[in-house]
C-alpha cells in the first residue's frame, strides 16, 4: 500500500528479552506521536544481535504490543534476511576510504559493536583510532595479524555534529573528543546496530524517531553514517526513560515489570496504558484508558522532561 501520510515512524523492538514498563512507555509515546498526525507506523524487529537474541522474544513482542493496543500499517519486518543489504553499504564505505578494519581487542571494541541499551555505554570511551589507515580490506588485517577484525567509521577530525532533537532541542557533539570512530561491522561478519538502523530508516522511509534518551549518544554517530551514505536525516525526538530508584534505566534488579507478568496479575491492557499515560502526563491520575483513547489530545511538546521512578510498585 502506497503510503498517504508525510510522517512515517517505527516502532523497533529487539527481541533481547521481554517488554516492560520502560520500553512500552516509549512505544506507545512513539505510537501516539505518529497517530495524532495521522502518521505511518512501521513494526521492525532489530534481531541483529545474534547471541543476544532470545528464542520466542518476537512473536513475544509483537504480541505484547498488540495487547497494549497499539497497532501498525507495516511488518512486522526483520533485520536479520537483510545482511546483502547491510554488507553492500559497508563495501561502499570501504570503497570511499571512510571505514576501515579494526584488530584492537580493547572491551570497548566489543561493547561500542553491541546492541544499545547494554550497560556499560554503548559509546564507551573515544577509540584513539589505532587501526586508521593501516588496512583497506578485512583479508590484508588478517594476513598479516591472524585477528578477524571489526570494522569502524572513520569520523574526521575536529569538527562538530549538529542535530535538532524534538524533545530536547539543539545538540552539539565534537566527534574527536565525543565520539571517536566507532564500529559499523561486527567482528564474527554482523553488522553493528547503528549502521543497520540508518540504512533500514532511511531504506523503509522513516522520517520520525522516537526513542529513549539512552540512544541519544548515537544519534550523533547515526548523523555521520547518514551523512557518509548521503542518506536523508529522519526527524528526532528522544524521551525520559523510566527508571528504578537508584537512579538506572528500569532493568531486572528492579523486579519483574515485564507486561507478561502485569497481565498474569490480572492487569488489563487499560490499566498498562493507563499508568503509562500518567507517567507522560497525559492524564492527572492513574486509571484505565485505552491507547486509542488518548491519541487526539497528545502533544510531544508537553512531555514531562523528567525520567519517570518506578519505585517497586503499583500506584493505586
Ligand atoms: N531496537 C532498539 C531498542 O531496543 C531501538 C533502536 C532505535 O530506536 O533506534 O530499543
Amino acid at each position: 500500500m502506497a503510503s498517504t501520510s508525510p510522517w512515517r515512524g517505527r516502532l523497533a523492538p529487539s527481541p533481547t528479552g521481554v517488554l516492560h514498563l520502560g520500553n512500552a512507555r516509549s512505544f506507545l509515546l512513539a505510537w501516539l506521536d505518529l497517530r495524532n498526525r495521522s502518521g505511518e507506523v512501521l513494526l521492525r524487529i532489530e534481531d541483529l544481535d545474534g547471541p543476544r537474541v532470545r528464542s520466542g522474544a518476537s512473536e513475544a513482542a509483537i504480541e505484547d504490543l498488540e495487547w497494549l493496543g497499539l497497532d501498525w500499517d507495516r511488518g512486522p519486518v526483520y533485520q536479520s534476511p537483510r545482511f546483502d543489504f547491510y554488507r553492500a553499504a559497508l563495501e561502499r564505505l570501504a570503497v570511499l576510504g571512510l571505514a576501515y578494519p579494526c584488530i584492537c581487542r580493547r572491551g570497548d571494541v566489543a561493547q561500542a559493536a553491541s546492541a544499545p541499551h547494554e550497560p556499560p555505554d554503548l559509546d564507551g570511551p573515544v577509540y584513539p583510532g589505532t587501526c586508521r589507515g593501516k588496512w583497506s580490506e578485512a583479508a590484508e588485517a588478517i594476513s598479516e595479524t591472524g585477528i578477524e577484525p571489526c570494522w569502524r567509521l572513520d569520523v574526521g577530525r575536529s569538527r562538530e555534529v549538529e542535530f535538532q532533537d524534538r524533545v530536547l532541542g539543539a545538540q552539539h557533539v565534537h566527534v574527536d573528543r565525543d565520539l571517536g570512530d566507532f564500529v559499523i561491522w561486527r567482528r564474527g561478519d554482523s553488522p553493528a546496530y547503528q549502521l543497520a538502523v540508518v540504512l533500514d530508516d532511511a531504506d523503509q522511509g522513516i522520517n520520525q524517531v522516537l526513542r529513549g534518551d539512552d540512544l541519544l549518544p548515537s544519534t550523533a554517530r547515526q548523523c555521520l553514517l547518514l551523512e557518509s551514505l548521503n542518506l536523508p536525516r529522519p526527524s528526532w525526538a528522544h524521551v525520559p526513560l523510566v527508571v528504578g530508584e537508584d537512579g538506572l534505566r528500569l532493568a531486572k534488579r528492579h523486579g519483574d515489570t515485564s507486561l507478561r507478568k502485569l497481565r498474569l496479575e490480572g492487569r488489563s491492557a487499560e490499566d498498562v496504558v493507563g499508568l503509562l499515560a500518567f507517567w507522560c502526563g497525559l492524564i492527572p491520575d492513574v486509571r484505565p484508558v485505552s491507547a486509542k483513547e488518548l491519541v487526539a489530545g497528545f502533544d510531544l511538546a508537553e512531555l514531562p522532561r523528567e525520567a519517570v521512578v518506578w519505585t517497586g510498585s503499583w500506584p493505586e
